[in-house]
């Protein structure tokens, strides 16, 4: 048997607040495979993820038996640098104000001071924002698409630059992205699918600089749609997964756990050749020209 093993590793998620998206399945995936699990959960959904994991209340069963358990929980803001970039009104909010070393390197020196360094050998990027989602991009404001962008995009360049120098060698990063990047998707708006495209395109950047600096490996993983608590804000994820599910090569949608898997395999030392890549997970929807509920109809016609 050749098996996804990741004993011995650590792994942070970033971006896990819930059950019910992406980082929770890679997350547990990660965790299936071996692997010691941090996450990085932003603080406004801190408190009531710790309470929903206190009571009981999210599905932390994995099919070998046992439960998914966090080795620590860091509160993450992915849009702050440093703390000093935090600025008084986030500092002061009541979500915040009984925090601190949120940031991106706050979290960075938390884990270097909880297991030193290198500590780390899997940090994946779950997590974007854009304010602005529900507006086309052609009207959008430059501060609602600066915003998507940072959240979503530059978060990744600034993880890699600040959790780079923890990771040992072989190492893998990997983030989630979205066919937006590459084609029309109406409604994905406010500058997200500008957003996804440089996530893209930093991949491909990041996986030769982070290679050569660190010997680490950095890919993203265009995913199908799911319905996460961030895509019900976007407000069309339903028809958008009975969409996929019409439409796709494979006619389904993909599960959250389709992409754990994958992102368990990109981590692995299966996939050590393999870097700069965007892997589609998304039942084959990518590679579809035509929608297919119009070439049935187009055969029913020409057998009359
Ligand atoms: P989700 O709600 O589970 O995850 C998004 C997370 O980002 C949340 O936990 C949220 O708290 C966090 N977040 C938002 N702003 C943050 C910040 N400033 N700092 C730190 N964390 C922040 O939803 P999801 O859909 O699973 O999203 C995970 C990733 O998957 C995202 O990158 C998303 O774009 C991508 N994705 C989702 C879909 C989909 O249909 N759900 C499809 C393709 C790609």
């Amino acid at each position: 048997m050749l098996p996804i093993d990741l004993t011995g590793k650590r792994a942070l998620v970033a971006g896990v607040a819930d059950d019910r998206g992406y980082g929770w399945a890679i997350a547990r995936a990660m965790a299936r495979a071996g692997a010691s699990v941090c996450v990085g959960t932003w603080p406004p959904t801190l408190g009531i993820f710790t309470r929903s994991l206190e009571r009981g209340k999210l599905d932390r069963s994995l099919p070998e038996g046992g439960e998914l358990e966090f080795e620590k929980i860091y509160p993450l803001d992915a849009v702050f640098d440093t703390d000093e970039d935090v600025p008084d009104d986030v500092r002061e909010d009541k979500r915040y104000r009984e925090l601190s070393g949120y940031s991106i390197q706050g979290v960075a020196d938390r884990m270097a001071a909880d297991f030193g360094s290198p500590c780390l050998d899997v940090l994946v990027h779950s997590l974007a924002n854009g304010p602005e989602v529900q507006n086309a991009l052609i009207d959008t404001s430059r501060s609602g698409y600066l915003a998507a962008l940072s959240a979503s995009a530059y978060s990744l360049v600034s993880m890699v630059q600040r959790f780079g120098p923890l990771m040992s060698e072989g190492g893998a990063v990997v983030s989630l992205s979205y066919l937006a990047a590459e084609r029309v998707v109406p409604g994905y708006g406010g500058g997200m699918s500008s957003a996804k495209a440089a996530l893209e395109g930093d991949t491909r950047t990041l996986a030769f600089e982070a290679g050569r600096r660190w010997g680490i490996r950095v890919n993203t993983i265009s995913a199908g749609p799911l319905a996460s608590r961030a895509a019900k804000a976007i407000g069309t994820i339903d028809r958008m997964v009975e969409y996929y599910e019409a439409n796709a090569a494979l006619p389904a949608s993909n599960s959250a756990d389709d992409v754990g898997h994958a992102a368990a395999f990109l981590c692995s030392p299966l996939a050590a050749a393999v870097t700069g890549e965007t892997l589609h997970v998304d039942m084959g929807y990518h590679a579809m020209g035509m929608v297919a509920e119009d070439q049935l109809d187009a055969s029913d016609g020409s057998e009359d």
